[in-house]
């Protein structure tokens, strides 16, 4: 093994793989590229090759693995080109790997992300939807095989830091009452329609709703924060990483985004990561952990903060909130349920196929006709997963404009 960190990178071409190469560039001495995955943007992974000469890449199927093959073809770059989801999960889990930073969107990223930690690697995980619809089972494996697993959502990577070293890695085994830990405080900005009269909610335009004021990211995160689904599947997801109930998880409405969520102690203190809303920050803290290197993240000026207020959130305004806290509740059917129901949901806004209100009816719809058997296993969670989609997908053609 070499010294610097072997990486894997899958969804190199999106918000978070773009952010962690330029981390990586800006710190080449300690990282080295040796393989990238994406979807289909054959193009920009040609560019990422060219520049990071991995040693692999794959693309999720042939028509974009042979774009890729073409766009490197006459080129010096001696990259191997792959596809299939099985060749992702064999490079995260090859022996020279080190670190796997897991940055598919939704449900896709599940099997590689698995793989990687199977396979005993450091897993820096973005990709929460993985997380929130296997929670137990994921967590279960990182502990059997060892793995070492650190939150790249900006809220997590805050708490993760505002924990006390002894509990940082202790694998969800520890309570954090223990810890002289009284609540974890996880802050979200209320997205781009916190003030927005919500009787014409049901009119949003997708550029209004991918328009988020603070972070620039995918797609399907920025619908889920205009929704607030993505705050409910970050407390799903904090209550599987930190291993808390939600009895322990507030969430707070913190508009400017400079604190990136807090913890409180039974003293009376309570502890914040803040900086500028970069994802950088917390991909360089998490690769380079627990040393801190450079990540290009201009330093937070505090005079130049004009405004710093927080609020509850209101479930009216983000019922999508409320139900996956619920699911949360309810357990791994729900969550489940809840995180394919709205996969589905949001790629059908985007396609322009439902208003944006109806996201949350389609979610609330597959959660109540979805029957919710026991889901403890792998085949479990992708029935349960499966069928959520289906249930889904059949409630769209009935809302569909
Ligand atoms: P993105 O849409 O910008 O990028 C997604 C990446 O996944 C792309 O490389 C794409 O090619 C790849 N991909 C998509 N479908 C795939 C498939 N079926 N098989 C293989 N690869 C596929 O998304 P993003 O904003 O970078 O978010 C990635 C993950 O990180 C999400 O789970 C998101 O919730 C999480 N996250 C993102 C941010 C952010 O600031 N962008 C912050 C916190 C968490
Ligand atoms: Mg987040």
């Amino acid at each position: 093994m070499s010294e610097k960190q072997n990486l894997v990178v899958l969804g190199a071409t999106g918000s978070i793989g773009l952010s962690t190469l330029d981390v990586v560039k800006r710190n080449s001495e300690l990282f080295n590229v040796f393989a990238l995955t994406a979807g289909q943007n054959a193009k920009k992974m040609a560019e990422l090759c060219i520049e990071h000469e991995p040693l692999y890449a794959v693309m999720a199927n042939q028509a974009a693995a042979e774009q890729l093959s073409a766009h490197l073809n006459g080129t010096s770059c001696q990259t191997l080109v792959m596809h299939s989801v099985q060749a992702m999960s064999d490079l995260c889990a090859h022996p020279d790997v080190d670190t796997v930073m897991s940055a598919i969107v939704g449900a896709a990223g599940l099997l590689p992300t698995l793989s990687a930690v199977e396979a005993g690697k450091k897993v820096l995980l973005a990709n929460k939807e993985s997380l929130v619809m296997s929670g137990q089972l994921f967590i279960d494996k990182v502990k059997k095989h060892n793995a070492t697993l650190l939150p790249i959502d900006s809220e997590h990577n805050a708490i993760f830091q505002c924990l006390p070293a002894s509990l940082q890695n202790a694998h969800a085994d520890q309570q954090l009452e223990e810890h002289g830990v009284s609540k974890i405080l996880l802050t979200g900005s209320g997205g781009p329609f916190l003030t927005r009269d919500i009787n014409t909610l049901k009119n949003v335009t997708v550029s209004e709703a991918v328009a988020h004021p603070n972070w620039s990211m995918g797609q399907k995160i920025s619908v889920d924060s205009a929704t607030m689904m993505n705050k409910g599947l970050e407390f799903i997801e904090a209550k599987w990483l930190f291993n808390c109930q939600a009895s322990d998880i507030e969430v707070v409405i913190h508009p400017q985004s400079i604190i990136h969520s807090m913890v409180a102690y039974h003293d009376g203190s309570i502890l914040a990561q803040m900086g500028n809303p970069d994802m950088r920050t917390p991909i360089a803290h998490a690769l380079s952990y627990p040393k801190r290197i450079n990540a290009g993240v201009k330093a937070l000026n505090f005079a130049e903060i004009s405004d710093f207020s927080f609020t509850k959130p209101d479930f009216a305004r983000y019922p999508n909130l409320q139900l996956a806290i619920d699911a949360c509740d309810a357990g791994q059917g729900a969550t489940t349920t809840v995180n394919a129901a709205n996969e589905v949901a949001v790629a059908a806004f985007l396609q322009g196929k439902i208003a944006f209100t109806d996201i949350y009816s389609i979610n609330a719809k597959t959660l109540d006709s979805t029957p919710v058997n026991a889901v403890n296993s792998l085949d479990d969670i992708l029935a349960c997963d499966k069928a959520a989609r289906l249930c889904a997908t059949q409630l769209l053609a009935k809302v569909s404009h």
